[in-house]
This record gives structure tokens, C-alpha cells and sequence, in this order.
């Protein structure tokens, strides 16, 4: 979030943001830790980076990693943690609570910064790139999406100027989000501010995958919803990241259909990768992730 207020140029924009999204905090997001936490995260603030090549295939490398989080050194979080997203590919991150995926995003996000170890982006350390560049190439796309007072597609199109209605319509369809929009009395006119609580939480997910997709990014991050969500919407956000061929896309996933879809799946328990590989391989063998699925879902996918 505070990455996100820091990247836009505007400094009214950023004020009125920054409003916006701590309301829509505290209404939405409700218990006072969670508010906490997101204030705790401090944004990288290196900013020395020049790399901004015109073409990057969003190879993702976590090498090596070791880190703690700066409030609370007692606990090794990522312990000689390595990983790789591959180009174009859907990676699903699993495991317990408290394994340490939402930390393998942050560190991605350059919220922190890992204490040993790299994570380099087609072959380059993160810090070496341009700073904006980097926001533009890697985009997040959170559990409770933040969406500000005012239309749908300002949302969609928020922080690009002269944004054409065209564009946010090819970035929502892309995001499975068109056509839901298109049956608001409204369309995309209509005030996300008044019809906010009205949308669900697929809808406001999938209005977010669009102002992701809309920027191009070439690494789409995923934290999927835990609660749950009707059948159609969930449907429709999975369909939304497997039309991403041309993306890396990585999702914290927490449904077995997102799970069984992936191109790779990775177990994380204790800082450490446990198995990876596709959901039949990692069944087969019978191994920690068998005992996970087995363990999180029962025959009708019932979200943990
Ligand atoms: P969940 O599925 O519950 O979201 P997770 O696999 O995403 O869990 P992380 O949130 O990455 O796990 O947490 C890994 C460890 O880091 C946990 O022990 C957690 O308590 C700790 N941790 C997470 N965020 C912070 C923070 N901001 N400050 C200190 N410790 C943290």
C-alpha cells in the first residue's frame, strides 16, 4: 500500500489516495492488527536501479534467500530458501499458515529486503531495475483489493492519464470482469464509493486483476480470497488467470481448483520449500502435500 501511494506523482492524488484507502481499510478490513500490519511493512527505499529493458520474459529466481523480519530477528522466516517462476506459467504457493508465502510476495514486492541471498528477475538482482519500471512489471493483486470512491473505470484506469474507455473495457475482459460490469445500470460509470459494498468479493478482485492487467505488468501476483466466494465468481477469477499466457503469474492459493490447474505448485512450510511440482505429480507421491490436501479439502473444495 505504501509503495503504492509513493509511486503516484500527484501529491493531491496522493493525499486523497491515502484517505480513500485507510477508510476503506478500517471499513473493510476492520480489526485494528491487520491495519497494523499493513503499516508495519516498510517500502525498500533504494532507488538506485537503472535497468528498464524494453522486453523482459518475468523470469522470477528466489536464490538462496535468508530472512527475518526486522521487528522480530528471534524468528528465521526464510531459511536458504530458493525458488523459480517460470515465464508464462501459473505457480501456485501452498502450505500451512505462517509457512511463509505471503513473506516470499513481500520480499518480491521489495516491501523488505532479504538479510543473504538474491531474487533476480530475468537474470538481474530486483534492486538492479528502475524503480517505477519495476511497479509497472510487477503487479500485486491483494485479498481485499482497495478500491477508492469513484467509477469503475477510473479504478480500472487508475494513476494512467488519457486512459481511453477501450483500454479499461480490453483490460476487464481480460480480467473476466466486462461483462458483470456491463450489466450495472451504470456500466463502467458506476460509483465503486456507493456500489462498493454491493459488489462481491470475486467482483472486486476481478475489477483489480484489471487495473493490474491494464499496466502490462509481466509478473502478476495473486493472493487469493480465503472467504467464500459464489461459484460463478470463483470460477471466473480462476479463468481470469489461466487467460494470462503471457504472464508469470504466482498465487497464494487457497482453492484446490486454483491448485489443480497450476502449471506448479510449491509447498512452503517453515521458510523452506518442502515439495513442488503438478498437482498429480505431488500426489502421487504421497508425500507433505498429499497429507495437506487431504488435510484442507474435503470432496466439495471447501476452502480453509
Ligand atoms: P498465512 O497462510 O497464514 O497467510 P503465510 O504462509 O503467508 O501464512 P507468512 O505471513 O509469510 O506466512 O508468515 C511467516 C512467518 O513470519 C510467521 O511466523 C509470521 O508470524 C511471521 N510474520 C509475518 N509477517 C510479519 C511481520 N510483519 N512482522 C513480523 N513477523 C511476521
Amino acid at each position: 500500500l505504501v509503495s503504492f501511494i509513493l509511486y503516484q506523482s500527484d501529491l493531491a492524488d496522493n493525499i486523497r489516495t491515502l484517505i480513500y484507502i485507510f477508510g476503506d481499510m478500517l471499513n473493510s478490513v476492520g480489526a485494528a492488527g491487520k491495519v497494523f500490519e499493513y503499516l508495519d511493512r516498510e517500502p525498500e527505499v533504494s532507488n538506485k536501479g537503472t535497468l528498464q529493458p524494453e522486453a523482459l520474459t518475468g523470469h522470477v529466481r528466489f536464490h538462496n534467500l535468508f530472512f527475518t523480519y526486522p521487528t522480530r530477528q528471534e524468528r528465521k522466516v526464510l531459511q536458504d530458501f530458493s525458488l523459480e517462476l517460470m515465464p508464462g506459467k501459473l505457480t501456485a504457493l501452498v502450505g500451512p499458515s505462517g509457512g511463509g508465502k505471503s513473506t516470499c510476495v513481500s520480499l518480491l514486492e521489495r516491501f523488505y529486503r532479504p538479510q543473504q541471498g538474491e531474487i533476480l528477475l530475468d537474470g538481474q538482482p530486483l534492486q538492479s531495475y528502475q524503480h517505477h519500471y519495476l511497479h509497472r512489471k510487477v503487479a500485486m493483486v491483494g485479498q481485499e483489493p482497495v478500491l477508492f470512491s469513484g467509477s469503475i473505470k477510473d479504478n480500472i484506469a487508475y494513476g494512467l492519464k488519457d486512459c481511453s474507455l477501450e483500454r479499461v473495457q480490453g483490460a476487464a475482459r481480460k480480467a473476466n470482469a466486462h461483462s458483470f460490469i456491463s450489466q450495472l445500470e451504470k456500466g463502467y460509470d458506476t460509483d465503486v464509493g456507493e456500489r462498493g459494498n454491493q459488489l462481491s468479493g470475486g467482483e472486486k478482485q476481478r475489477i483489480a486483476i484489471a487495473r493490474a492487467l491494464i499496466r502490462e505488468p509481466q509478473v502478476l501476483i495473486l493472493d487469493e480470497v480465503t472467504s467464500a466466494l459464489d461459484t460463478e465468481s470463483e470460477h471466473m477469477v480462476q479463468e481470469a488467470l489461466a487467460s494470462c499466457p503471457s504472464q508469470t503469474v504466482l498465487v497464494i492459493a487457497h482453492r484446490l481448483k486454483t491448485i489443480e490447474r497450476a502449471d506448479r505448485i510449491i509447498l512452503i512450510d517453515q521458510g523452506t520449500v518442502l515439495e513442488q511440482g503438478t498437482h498429480t505429480e505431488l500426489m502421487e507421491r504421497k508425500g507433505s502435500y498429499y497429507k495437506l490436501i487431504e488435510r484442507l479439502f474435503t470432496e466439495d473444495d471447501a476452502p480453509h
